[in-house]
């Protein structure tokens, strides 16, 4: 049976230039970066130069990346780390109630340390008004939190804007970019964001690697206790192949980007378009706003997303009802739930998320398949 995979916002496959690259440093590589001896040395330079082609995809300083063990690992020490490093009783974060869980779950967790949270809601299309952001400032406030573009809509978020307020008010700015790297241009100077976090996973390099950018300046708590690695903020002995990993696929992002936003739109493009004249009870979410150019996501009326996807998946396609981390659970997603939608459409929405390795045959196959069970 024919397999289509639309699910490239819950992971991509990792690049074979990515992988060729970090076959050595399993075996042939194989020292601990820490140690003083040649071997060691090999593994600290190649994570050094995984450090500058990660930089380079941001426009940061090679010293400003702090590699950790995945972007929820970078979105806590965003988080808690600025938090134990300012935190005192009835002090105050802004954040979105669209964040990944990674963020969100995290936040709720302070709440319960005498941390007012703020959380702001985003309008019908899955936006948050830097205004909003701004109404809720007290002088306790010391941290803001809003994602980069959205995991199950793909919505973009002011962050320009967000930043400007945080900086006016001496607020420290975190972005979640990990779903917004390698689908729009990224420049942390640009955002003049503070903390900003990556995967490597969702740009074609391996699982279980991340980083956050930490501006020059910011000081963070660590939470991982140890040796003096990542500049003592992250201790623990490097996953050398998965950062050298995660430094090829940024190189590849870079120097692609142009490249693979136009691939991505002209597909998106194409299957909003077919889905929109083949499905009478398709929908899309976010529409009436800037999304990175590869998501979809689908509100088909009345039709139980679960079922759905069983049924697609019967059929060779992979797609989810939203981010993967929730993907087990019946409740219908927080995300599509904030931007108010109805309730026949919140539990029959459909994320689709195209990548590289998307064709137009893909779509074709996937929209005739859709037609079949829907259509009925
Ligand atoms: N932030 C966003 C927006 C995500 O979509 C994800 C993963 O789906 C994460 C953070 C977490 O990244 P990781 O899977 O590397 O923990």
């Amino acid at each position: 049976m024919k397999t289509v995979y639309l699910d490239y916002n819950a992971t991509t496959p990792t690049n074979k230039d990515v992988l060729i690259e970090m076959l050595p440093y399993f075996d042939y590589h194989f020292g601990n970066p820490s140690s003083i001896h040649t071997l060691g040395q090999k593994c600290t330079h190649a994570i050094d130069d995984a450090r500058l082609r990660i930089s380079r995809l941001i426009s940061a300083n090679p010293d400003e990346i702090i590699f950790t063990g995945s972007g929820t690992e970078a979105n806590n020490l965003a988080l808690l780390g600025t938090a134990f490093s300012k935190m005192h009783k009835g002090s105050h974060i802004i954040s979105t109630q669209i964040e990944h869980s990674s963020v969100y779950e995290t936040c709720k967790m302070l709440e319960k340390h005498e941390i007012t949270i703020s959380f702001v809601s985003p309008d019908d299309n899955g936006t948050i008004n830097p205004r909003e952001i701004e109404s809720k400032i007290t002088d306790k406030t010391f941290l803001i939190s809003v994602m980069t573009a959205n995991n199950e809509t793909g919505a973009i978020q002011n962050i320009k804007e967000i930043s400007k307020i945080a900086g006016n008010n001496s607020i420290i700015m975190h972005t979640d970019a990990v779903q917004a790297a390698g689908k729009m241009p990224l420049n942390v100077n640009e955002l003049d964001v503070d903390l900003l976090t990556l995967s490597a996973h969702k740009i074609y390099g391996p699982k279980g690697v991340g980083a956050l950018y930490v501006k020059r300046g910011i000081r963070l708590s660590p939470l991982i206790f140890g040796g003096g690695q990542e500049k003592k903020i992250r201790a623990g002995t490097e996953n050398v192949p998965g950062i050298v990993g995660f430094g090829k696929a940024a190189e590849i992002t870079a120097q692609n980007l142009n490249e693979n936003i136009l691939h991505y739109t002209r597909i998106r493009d194409y299957f909003e378009d077919l889905i929109l004249s083949k499905i009478k009870t398709a929908s899309i979410n976010s529409e009436n706003t800037m999304r990175v150019p590869n998501t979809s996501n689908i509100s088909f009326n009345e039709q139980e997303n679960e079922k759905l996807l069983v049924k697609l998946d019967l059929k060779g396609i992979c797609v989810s009802s939203g981010s993967a981390c929730g993907a087990s659970s019946r409740e219908p997603s927080r995300i599509l739930k904030s931007m108010n939608l109805p309730s026949s459409k919140l539990y029959g929405s459909i994320r689709f998320s195209f990548g590289l390795n998307t064709t137009f045959e893909d779509i074709n196959y996937t929209i005739s398949v859709l037609e079949k069970i829907l259509n009925k």
